[in-house]
Formats: structure tokens, C-alpha cells, sequence
């Protein structure tokens, strides 16, 4: 069975995406098997991975703050020599701190950076050489954002480390091509989650600027990341693929 981890699965687009990839590898008959990452809601973590395994996908849950690069080695590692290398990885776990940038602290910009963009270094840096020792191929896919893309008022932390998820998303893919390991990245827009629940514009100015008039579902984004993994897309590889209803 090949192991996928899932950071940021307790919840929101991460969620999703461990249920999307739990529905493939039943189609695929029980291909995967799934470590699903939380920070500090290990315990829905738990629930969902015990759902998961009684619909058929064997699925754990483990714990660790990405942005603690000794913490991140240390969790990983020890599951990597009890249960072996994962095959694939999904760098999903982010935060936002917003705030206009004359006001942005020295905080704000620390914490959003060190978990967006080093926790992509933090997670994979000790991935990586275990997932290529299987010489299985493998799947890598991050997230950014439109953000990342166009640069977003009052997002110039989130906006940075996004930007920087795909650079680092796309040299990987070169670095890994031979191996037969795709790297490519998911862009969301406006996605209906906990992290876009509480923004100061109404949703309805918000919506006006995206063409198709809506907030994403987590569904809609899982539904990428999940085609990314499967046997269809073994030639896709150093990519930006946007879920957002047109927004750029
Ligand atoms: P949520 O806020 O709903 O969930 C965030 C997830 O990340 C949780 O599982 C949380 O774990 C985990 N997490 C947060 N901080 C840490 C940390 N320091 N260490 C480990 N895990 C952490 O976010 P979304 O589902 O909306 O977003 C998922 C990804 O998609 C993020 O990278 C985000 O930037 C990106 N994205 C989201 C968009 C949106 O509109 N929602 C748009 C564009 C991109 P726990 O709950 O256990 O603490």
C-alpha cells in the first residue's frame, strides 16, 4: 500500500483532500493508506482517520506544529521507521495573519512565513530521500493561493510565502523528475473554510470580483489534488493549477 500524509487534515481543504484520496484509492483497490496531520485538533484528526478506516482505507492521525523544524523530523522520522516512506505528501497546512502592511508586525510576518513556506522545507526536507529510496515514483503536491499569484491588499506575509511555495514547488519538480516523483501545486481562490469565516469585507463585495459569483468548496479543491495523484497524471509535473471561479 502506498502511504500518503495529509498536513492540516483536521479540518477544511485538508479534510477534504484525505476523503477525496480515501474514494480513489477504493477505486483503485485500496491503494493508499493515510497519515492525517493536525496541529492542535489531533483529536478530529482521529475521528476522521477512524471513519476513513471503517469505509475501507487504513488511515492514522499524528501530530506536529510545521513550523518547528526539530518537531517535524522528529514526529516524521519516528513514523517513517515504524511504518516505512510515504509516497506521497500533501503540503496543505497554512495560516493567515492579516493586516495592511504599515501596520503588519514583526510577529504577523514571522509566524505566516514559518509555517507556509518553511513548513513546506520543514516536512519535505525529511521526506524526501525516504520517498525516493522506495523507487516507486511518488506524488508531491502543495498549496498556494491566488494570493501567491497576483499578491492580495493586506496579505503581503501570505502573499510572500505562497509566492514562495510555488518557486520551491517547481525546482523540486526538477530535481525529482528522474525519479519518476511528480511536484506541482494547487492554487485556491476564495475557498468557504475557517480561515476565510471571519474576513472584515462582506463576502458579497468579496464575490463581486470573482466571475463565477461564489466562495469554492474544500470538495472542489480536493477534487485537483486527488487527479494530481492519480495514475492519469504521472506525466504532470512542476505545475500551477487555480480552483478559483476565474479570479485571475
Ligand atoms: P483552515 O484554517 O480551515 O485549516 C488549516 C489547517 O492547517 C488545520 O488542519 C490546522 O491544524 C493546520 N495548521 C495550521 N497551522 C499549523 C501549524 N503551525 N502546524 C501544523 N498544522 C497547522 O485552512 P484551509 O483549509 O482553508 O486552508 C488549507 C490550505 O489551503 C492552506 O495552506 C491555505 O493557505 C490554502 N488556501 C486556502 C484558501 C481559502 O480560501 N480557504 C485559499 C487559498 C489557499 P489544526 O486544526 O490541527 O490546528
Amino acid at each position: 500500500m502506498k502511504r500518503i500524509l495529509i498536513t492540516g487534515s483536521s479540518r477544511g481543504i485538508g479534510k477534504a483532500i484525505a476523503q477525496a484520496l480515501a474514494r480513489q484509492s477504493l477505486a483503485l483497490n485500496g491503494a493508499y493508506s493515510l497519515v492525517l496531520h493536525a496541529n492542535k485538533n489531533l483529536s478530529a484528526a482521529q475521528e476522521l482517520a477512524q471513519t476513513l478506516t471503517a469505509a475501507g482505507t487504513p488511515a492514522t492521525a499524528l501530530a506536529f506544529d510545521v513550523s518547528d523544524r526539530e518537531q517535524c523530523a522528529a514526529v516524521l522520522n519516528a513514523d517513517i521507521e515504524a511504518n516505512g516512506a510515504f509516497w506521497g505528501v500533501v503540503c496543505n497546512a497554512g495560516i493567515t495573519a492579516d493586516n495592511a502592511f504599515p501596520m503588519l508586525s514583526g510577529d504577523e510576518w514571522d509566524r505566516v512565513l514559518r509555517t507556509n513556506l518553511d513548513g513546506f522545507y520543514n516536512v519535505l526536507q525529511t521526506l524526501v530521500m525516504p520517498m525516493v529510496r522506495l523507487r516507486d515514483g511518488g506524488r508531491i503536491v502543495t498549496l498556494s493561493s491566488v494570493s501567491g499569484i497576483v499578491g492580495n491588499r493586506g496579505q503581503v506575509n501570505y502573499s510572500a510565502s505562497k509566492a514562495g511555495i510555488i518557486g520551491a514547488t517547481k525546482a523540486l519538480a526538477v530535481e525529482m523528475a528522474k525519479r519518476k516523483i511528480t511536484v506541482n501545486c494547487v492554487a485556491p481562490g476564495f475557498i468557504d473554510t475557517d480561515m476565510t469565516a471571519n474576513l472584515l469585507a462582506p463576502k458579497e463585495e468579496i464575490f463581486k470580483a470573482i466571475p463565477m459569483q461564489r466562495a469554492g468548496t474544500p470538495e472542489e479543491v480536493a477534487a485537483t489534488v486527488a487527479f494530481l495523484f492519480s495514475p492519469e497524471a504521472a506525466y504532470i509535473t512542476r505545475q500551477v493549477i487555480s480552483v478559483n471561479g476565474g479570479l485571475c
